[in-house]
């Protein structure tokens, strides 16, 4: 299928074509990319080789194009190749390539901070920048430890995250998801002192008989619950992602979840740490997904990622509140980590040109008026499929849950790969979706999410919507 349509004509649109570096046409080029030395998560398959990418396409090397519907993981969001970005990142590159941050800091650096915090009313105060989300939970988990040290409140020790969340792969950040399959094989090296409590999962968990309030209320007492069994006074704090995205598939919370754990957390001076680093940075329509949450419900730390640097380089970071700040500055006044390639110039002036560019063109309003579009489409091509069980998510961030039964919200068999199968469909007709296993009780499920960048238009979610749903048509049939 090809795909000649302009994406949009946002003033924004200066995005690179192969001819604008010079490059050959892709069916000129002598090297095939098919024997890998690169350690892939496979070793039996050999992903296709991206030979450039525009706007909110791929161009594979064989040729093809196709539509990124899911920004690699929810990373891209204001599409590929744009110039504007890549004039930015070679000028800071010739300005200035490095300084350690133990005794300098850059424009680029302070600048991006000041994008993301000024005029925030929730009290965050500074930002810590590094590599990838997982790296910022790392840092998130030691900063809230320490905070506590400092206070002199040393029998602090425990962290209480939620089942089938995922907040990173190194061992700090493995520790506090739980998201088994990745989990298991590394446990003995994992970090003692955590615990998990429900998600918050209303399709799966709440019970027919009760409302969504009795439901929250449910879930706030089994967090308390938690916290009592531990001791209130040994916890350091409780961790969630706003709208959980890769164990579930764009999961929000139902309404009234987040203010009740807030105000547990606030009885018992636990800090609060929202992971953003999938849902975050305008992705679900507002800056911070938190802000959907109601009034006064502010996170003590936030990690933030993929669309800040919307995956033209690779950045994330922490956002600390005020309290955190202080409490330090009262202490040692040092956050007592650091890594040689914290908040990189190359890296800050990139996620500077982006976020910049996201907010010239109002690109957060964007996701939030075309997730509209989105839910619509998704509600009346695909609400009433036979396998379809849920349909949620916020602004560019939608999940599809399939299920055996739309009744019963049972899992396909293990093995029959339902999600997996969608993808490979949509891929094959041209489009990139994100699949997952959207699990019940440990039980593995299906599910495949949409996270398009911010800058698609109502006809490229026609398109990429038509696809899927040729896509899941063309599964059903194959099972039933
Ligand atoms: N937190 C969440 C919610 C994520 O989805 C991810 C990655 O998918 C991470 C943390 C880890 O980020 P990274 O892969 O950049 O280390």
């Amino acid at each position: 299928m090809a795909f000649g349509d302009k994406t949009s004509n946002l003033a924004i649109d200066h995005y690179a074509t192969p001819s604008t570096y010079g490059f050959q046409s892709t069916a000129a080029q002598t090297k095939q990319h098919t024997d890998h030395a690169m350690l892939h998560r496979s070793l039996t398959c050999k992903p296709d080789t991206v030979s450039h990418a525009s706007s909110i396409y791929l161009t594979l090397e064989s040729g093809r194009t196709i539509i990124d519907a899911c920004g690699g993981a929810a990373v891209t969001s204001i599409g590929h190749g744009n110039e504007e970005v890549h004039a930015a990142a070679l000028s800071q590159m010739k300005r200035v390539s490095y300084v350690h941050t133990g005794a300098y800091t850059t424009t680029a650096a302070e600048d991006l901070a000041h994008i993301i915090l000024d005029g925030n009313p929730y009290g965050l105060e500074k930002a810590f920048f590094v590599g990838s989300g997982s790296e910022a939970m790392d840092a998130a988990l030691k900063l809230a430890r320490q905070y506590f040290y400092e206070k002199g409140e040393k029998e602090r020790r425990f962290l209480v995250a939620r089942k089938q969340s995922y907040h990173g792969n190194t061992i700090g950040a493995m520790s506090v998801s739980s998201n088994l399959p990745r989990k298991i094989p590394y446990e003995p090296l994992l970090l003692p002192n955590i615990s998990h409590v429900s998600p918050a999962y209303a399709y799966q968990y709440k019970l027919d008989f009760e409302t969504e309030a009795q439901y929250v209320s449910r879930l706030a007492t089994e967090l308390d619950t938690e916290f009592h069994r531990l001791g209130p006074q040994n916890v350091i704090a409780f961790l969630a992602e706003p709208v959980v995205g890769a164990t579930t598939g764009c999961v929000p919370a139902p309404p009234g979840y987040f203010r009740a754990v807030r105000d547990i957390c606030t009885k018992y001076d636990i800090l609060l740490i929202l992971d953003e680093v999938m849902c975050g940075m305008g992705r679900t329509g507002s800056l911070f997904a938190f802000e959907q949450e109601g009034e006064g419900v502010v996170p003590d730390i936030i990690t933030i990622g993929k669309g800040l640097g919307g995956g033209y380089a690779p950045i994330a970071g922490v956002l600390v509140h005020k309290k955190i700040v202080d409490g330090l500055r009262a202490g040692t006044g040092m956050f007592n980590h650091g890594q040689t390639y914290q908040a990189h110039p190359l890296n800050c002036a990139t996620a500077l040109a982006v976020q910049k560019l996201v907010k010239r063109e109002g690109l957060v309003g964007r996701c939030k008026r075309m997730g509209v579009v989105l839910e619509r489409m998704l509600r009346d091509k695909l609400g009433d499929k036979m396998y379809v069980g849920d349909i949620r998510g916020r602004g560019m961030f939608w999940g599809i849950e399939f299920v055996r039964g739309k009744g019963t919200k049972e899992a396909f068999e293990p093995g029959l790969e339902f999600g997996v199968r969608v993808q490979r469909k949509a891929f094959d007709l041209g489009v990139a979706v994100y699949p997952g296993s959207a699990t019940r009780d440990g039980i593995k499920g299906d599910h495949i999410l949409l996270a398009p960048p911010y800058i698609v238009t109502e006809g490229d979610l026609a398109t990429i919507v038509k696809v899927v749903v040729d896509a899941y048509d063309a599964v059903e049939r194959e099972i039933r």
